[in-house]
C-alpha cells in the first residue's frame, strides 16, 4: 500500500530533496503540504498541521521538514492523530524530548523515523564495511561550508536549539558513528559563538571511541573558497577519505566511489520499507554527541555575525 505524506515546512530541503525524492520512491506519494504562507501547483496545501487533519484529505504520515525548535509538539500531534513520522535531522532541539515520541510510537504502532540523511550517501556503508577489517589508529572530521551561501536567510539556525555551525556538522557526527565499529564519546570542546548569536559559528570537538581511538573534528561556517564535508579515516592500510559528504571514497590515494547524491531517494526507501513493516527507527547517538559538546564545551565570544 503506498504511503501518503504530508510535507511539514515547505523550505529549502523540502523543495531541494524531499518533492523529488517522493516523487521518485515507490511506495510514497505526496499527499499534502502543511506550511504557513506556501504553495504547490495542485496539491492540497494548509496553514497547520490541525487543518490538514480536519480536511478529510488522505494523510498517512508526515515528514517534518521545519526548524528543529517546533518538530517535537508537530510529531506528538501527528503521532497522536495516527500518523507515521519522519523527523529530518536533527530529530528534535533537545535528546529527552524524543524519547516520548519514540514511547507514543510504539503505544500506537506507529513509524517514528529519526533521518540522518548523510548516512545514505553512497561511500558510507563502503566505508563501514572496510573499516570492519582494518586497525584504526585516528580519524578526523574537516565540516568547512559558508553559512551565507548553504542557509541564506535562516535566522533559526543561530537561535537557541538551532545548532549553528552544528546544523551541518551533526551530519559528519552521523557519519562517523555509522562507519566506525565501536561507539565514540566527547572529550573535549571549544564553541565560538559570535557575540551577537546564541549558537556557535565555529567549533572543535575531541572525540574518542571505547578502545582510545583520538578522533578529532572541527566544523567552521565562515569558509570561503572550497568547501570542506571530509572524514579522514588512518588505517593500517593507509587513509580511507570519504569526502563530499560521504559521497566519495578513496582508499589509500585509490578512487573507490564517485557518486552523485541520492541520499534522500535511500531515506524514503527506508521510511516506506519502515511502514510497511511495523517499525521505527530512531538513532539517537549523533545528537546526543552534539548536546555533549554543548556540555563540556569551553565557551568563546567571537566577532559579531551579520548574514
Ligand atoms: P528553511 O529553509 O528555513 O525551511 C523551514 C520551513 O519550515 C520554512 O518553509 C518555514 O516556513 C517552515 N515552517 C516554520 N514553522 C512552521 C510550522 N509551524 N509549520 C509548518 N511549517 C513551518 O530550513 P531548511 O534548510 O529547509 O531546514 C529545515 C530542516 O531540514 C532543518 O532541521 C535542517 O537541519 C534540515 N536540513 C536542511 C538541509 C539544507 O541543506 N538546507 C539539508 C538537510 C537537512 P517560513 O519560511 O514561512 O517560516
Amino acid at each position: 500500500m503506498v504511503c501518503r505524506i504530508a510535507i511539514v515546512g515547505l523550505g529549502k530541503i523540502a523543495r531541494d530533496q524531499h518533492l523529488p525524492a517522493i516523487a521518485a520512491t515507490p511506495g510514497v506519494e505526496l499527499a499534502a503540504i502543511v506550511s504557513p504562507g506556501a504553495l504547490l501547483p495542485a496539491t492540497p496545501c494548509f496553514e497547520t498541521l490541525a487543518q490538514a487533519f480536519a480536511s478529510g484529505v488522505p494523510i498517512d504520515a508526515v515528514a517534518l521538514c521545519t526548524p528543529p525548535q517546533i518538530r517535537r509538539s508537530l510529531a506528538a500531534a501527528a503521532l497522536a492523530d495516527g500518523k507515521h513520522v519522519l523527523l529530518e535531522k536533527p530529530p528534535g532541539a533537545t535528546v529527552a524530548e524524543i524519547e516520548p515520541l519514540i514511547a507514543a510510537a510504539g503505544a500506537a504502532r506507529l513509524t517514528l523515523f529519526a533521518t540522518w540523511h548523510s548516512r545514505y550517501a553512497e561511500a558510507v556503508q563502503p566505508a563501514r564495511a572496510l573499516l570492519a577489517h582494518r586497525a584504526i589508529h585516528a580519524a578526523r572530521i574537516d565540516w568547512r561550508e559558508d553559512v551565507r551561501v548553504w542557509h541564506p536567510g535562516q535566522t533559526w539556525i543561530f537561535e537557541p536549539g538551532g545548532l549553528g555551525v552544528f546544523d551541518p556538522g551533526i551530519n559528519a557526527l552521523s557519519i562517523l558513528t555509522a562507519i566506525l565499529p565501536r561507539p565514540v564519546y566527547v572529550t573535549a570542546a571549544t564553541l565560538d559563538f559570535p557575540a551577537n548569536r546564541d549558537a556557535p559559528i565555529a567549533a572543535a570537538i575531541d572525540l574518542q571511541d571505547t578502545a582510545g581511538l583520538p578522533i578529532r573534528a572541527e566544523f567552521d561556517f565562515l569558509q570561503i573558497g572550497p568547501q570542506t564535508w571530509t572524514i579522514t579515516v588512518d588505517t593500517d592500510r593507509g587513509p580511507l577519505v570519504l569526502s563530499d559528504g560521504g559521497q566519495r571514497l578513496s582508499d589509500a590515494g585509490k578512487t573507490l566511489v564517485d557518486a552523485g547524491n541520492h541520499e534522500y531517494r535511500g531515506l524514503y526507501a527506508r521510511f516506506a520499507e519502515l511502514v510497511a513493516s511495523g517499525q521505527s527507527d530512531v538513532d539517537l547517538a549523533p545528537l546526543r554527541l552534539v548536546a555533549d559538546a554543548f556540555m563540556l564545551g569551553r565557551r568563546r565570544t567571537v566577532a559579531l555575525f551579520d548574514d
